[in-house]
């Protein structure tokens, strides 16, 4: 964990409470989730105990009204115990804060108790299955009638589909109008027109729940819009910056899981008549993940503040995405290759957390995006 100027006395307990939650019941619990191929329900209810459902959620609205630099410490220290949990939990307190922050009053009333108590779990679903990175290219369609709106189409990939019924939808408006034609909604999954899909059978990771949905005449009531067409695929880009902030403190807690774990294995087992920490071509594995880490972390310090500050962090974000997944890809396989043969075991996280790094270089902006991203104005300026 980074220290953090800015974040409260009361943010920085919370942490030490965060930190025993995961070592206490995520960490103990993963590799048995992984191996049973489990989605980690009943721990959300610990975490939502602590607060955690409710991290940026308004006091008053029955959250702990924290920063956003405060989520972004919780995300690393849980995703260095789990990064499927911790980015299930996550999901379900940023659909309670985007209620708080955009939904009516009555919307926000009937919704947000559930969310934080962790009776009710939450997504927020863009991504389709012919449309990932292209996000602009959803058809989904909401067609407005008397009552609201009919929704038809399927979303895919979705984080917590396989138990959440609380979701954030963007669908298309009017069909071909690209991204100007983005709405947001909420939906309810208990209610008719809504069928959830087969989970995706992933490698590991199950934890982060991921599947789809179909919307079949769904009816959306009129006060159940989020963000109008115009409006919401702007917002949606904004939000996704702190997104890919807290992915990326999420790749650091899992740099410094394996670090150490690899460090303390280094203190004890023994080759040629000496601990592993004393042979300095083995060590220094250990510095170059601690560089690195170190790097990230100021990286995600500088655009947490950004966020707090409600400072553009457009490229601050998606430069810290980039260079945190990628140094989680490059020193979890190096920090398992210091373990020899013992790093397999799956009471270790070197294997879940490889998958975890992976995922993080798609979800809220792939890697090519991000760059895409920031070499726009190269592009623009060469095709002058
Ligand atoms: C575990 C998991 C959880 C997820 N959770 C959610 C969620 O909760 N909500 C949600 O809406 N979505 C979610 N997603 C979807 C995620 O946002 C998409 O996977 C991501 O946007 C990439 O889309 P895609 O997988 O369809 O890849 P594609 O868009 O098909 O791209 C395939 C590859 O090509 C690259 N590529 C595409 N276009 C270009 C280009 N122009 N130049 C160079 N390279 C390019 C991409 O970077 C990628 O590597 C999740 C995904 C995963 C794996």
């Amino acid at each position: 964990m980074t220290e953090f100027a800015n974040l409260t006395p009361q943010q920085l307990a919370l942490l030490q409470q965060v930190r025993t939650f995961a070592d206490d019941v995520v960490a103990p619990a993963a590799p048995e989730w992984d191996r049973n191929r489990a989605f980690g329900r009943d721990a959300i209810g610990a975490a939502a105990k602590l607060g955690l459902t409710g991290l940026q959620v308004p006091v008053a609205m029955g959250g702990l009204g924290h920063s956003f630099s405060c989520k972004a410490q919780v995300t690393d220290i849980v995703a260095g115990a789990d990064f499927g949990f911790a980015m299930s939990l996550i999901n379900t307190q940023n659909v309670a804060y985007k209620l708080s922050r955009d939904a009516s009053p009555e919307v926000a009333q009937r919704y947000i108790p559930a969310l934080l108590s962790g009776d009710r779990l939450g997504s927020t679903a863009l991504t389709e299955p012919h449309a990932g990175s292209d996000f602009a290219a959803i058809t989904t369609l909401a067609t407005p009638n008397v009552d609201g709106w009919s929704v038809t189409g399927k979303k895919a990939w979705i984080i917590n589909t396989v138990a959440s019924d609380i979701m954030v939808l963007y669908a298309q408006t009017e069909a071909g109008s690209g991204g100007a034609g983005i709405a947001a909604f909420l939906i309810d999954g208990t209610r008719d027109g809504f069928v959830r899909s087969d989970r995706f059978e992933m490698t590991a990771q199950h934890t982060i729940g991921a599947g789809g949905f179909e919307l079949r005449d769904y009816q959306i009531r009129h006060d159940e819009l989020l963000q109008p067409a115009g409006e919401a695929f702007k917002v949606a880009l904004r939000d996704i910056n702190g997104a890919r902030i807290y992915v990326a403190a999420m790749c650091c807690g899992m740099v410094d899981a394996a670090l150490q774990v690899a460090a303390n294995y280094g203190r004890n087992r023994k080759t040629f008549g000496r601990r592993l920490g004393e042979h300095q071509g083995w060590r220094w594995t250990l510095g170059e993940a601690d560089v690195d880490l170190s790097a990230a972390r100021q990286m995600v310090g500088h655009a947490s503040g950004m966020i707090d500050r409600n400072e553009d962090a457009q490229f601050a974000a998606a430069k810290t995405k980039i260079f945190a997944t990628r140094m989680a890809e490059r020193h979890l396989p190096a920090l398992a290759q210091l373990m020899g043969a013992e790093g397999l075991q799956d009471k270790h996280p070197f294997g879940r957390h490889l998958i975890g790094a992976r995922i993080a270089g798609f979800v809220d902006g792939s890697t090519e995006m991000l760059l895409e991203r920031l070499t726009g104005t190269y592009a623009r300026e060469a095709k002058r």
